[in-house]
């Protein structure tokens, strides 16, 4: 049986006692790796309460364990920041939405370009989306393509 180390870790690094629930829901987000939606989680954990895991999902939030992110698909999804994210706009990086199978990427490590505001406007957050098809569509094409 796999250790539950890693989300125990994880879960008290950002100040959250590590309940059994908590670990299963951090751990079925960190199983994926694409960000999910609060629907997408409900089937996945179809023998957990909703709205325990919309409160579980609420209290991540705020405490920086996951972020949100609106990538225009209606519904917004989560993922689970990188242990150091402060979720400050230093920390904002690219998204990626795929257009076929409608997955949504994190690129952590794909920094936003910095970009200058008119005087006066001041930055609170950035969403930076790119859209496309991503590496396991753009496979899947090649492979139909030869058929
Ligand atoms: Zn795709
Ligand atoms: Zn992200």
């Amino acid at each position: 049986m796999e250790s539950n180390q890693v989300y125990i870790e994880r879960l008290e690094k950002k100040n959250i006692k590590p309940t059994s629930m908590r670990i299963l829901i951090l751990r079925a987000m960190m199983d994926v790796p694409y960000a999910v939606s609060l629907a997408d989680l409900e089937d996945k954990l179809d023998t957990v309460d909703k709205s325990t895991i919309f409160r579980t999902l609420t209290l991540f939030l705020s405490r920086h364990l996951i972020h949100g992110i609106e990538d225009g698909s209606g519904s917004l999804k989560y993922e689970v920041c990188s242990s150091e994210c402060e979720c400050s706009v230093d920390d904002m990086h690219t998204h990626f939405y795929c257009e076929k199978c409608h997955r949504t990427f994190c690129f952590k490590r794909i920094q936003i370009p910095v970009i200058d505001l008119p005087e006066g406007f001041i930055m609170e957050s950035i969403n930076y989306m790119v859209k496309g098809i991503c590496s396991d569509c753009a496979g899947k094409e090649d492979l139909s393509s030869c058929i």
